[in-house]
């Protein structure tokens, strides 16, 4: 009995990290209320830090609804604990840019860029899934090269 409900412990904490904190009466950072009411008084589940215990409403830290189902796919940081993805540090904050698609930390200088940007930007996590399959372009091109001749 007692192995069993080790056993059961053990798988539990691998899987926990990758679900979504919840955490109980959170209140939002930005607007002091809880789940029931955002800053417009709407009800609007909260979305936690994974390394604090920082929570915000999406709407309070303008976040789309695409940008608030990917980043409950990793460890999302809140901007006090933010750190870049490639070195793992969460100095040089002046020189952190955040991807527009998934809000991760990435230092202009370990993505190998000069400044920061000043329109969006995606990082190459999400430019990797954006890109479209090189397959179809061949087709298009052969389609284009028979319509020619
Ligand atoms: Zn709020
Ligand atoms: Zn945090
Ligand atoms: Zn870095
Ligand atoms: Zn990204």
């Amino acid at each position: 009995m007692t192995t069993r409900l080790k056993c059961l412990i053990g798988f539990y904490s691998i899987i926990l990290p990758l679900q979504p904190k919840v955490i109980p009466n959170a209140m939002c950072g930005i607007c002091q209320k809880g789940k029931e009411a955002n800053k417009r008084g709407r009800p609007e589940a909260l979305i936690h830090c994974s390394q604090c215990d920082n929570s915000g409403h999406p709407s309070c830290l303008d976040m789309s609804a695409e940008l608030v189902c990917v980043i409950q796919t990793y460890r999302w940081q809140c901007m006090e604990c933010k750190t870049c993805t490639v070195c793992r540090q969460p100095h040089h904050e002046d020189e952190m840019m955040f991807c527009d698609k998934c809000d991760r930390g990435f230092h202009t200088f370990c993505v190998g860029m000069d400044q920061i940007p000043t329109g969006l930007w995606v990082c190459e996590v999400c430019d990797k899934d954006f890109t479209t399959p090189k397959k179809k372009g061949v087709k298009a091109q052969k389609k284009s090269k028979s319509a020619q001749k």
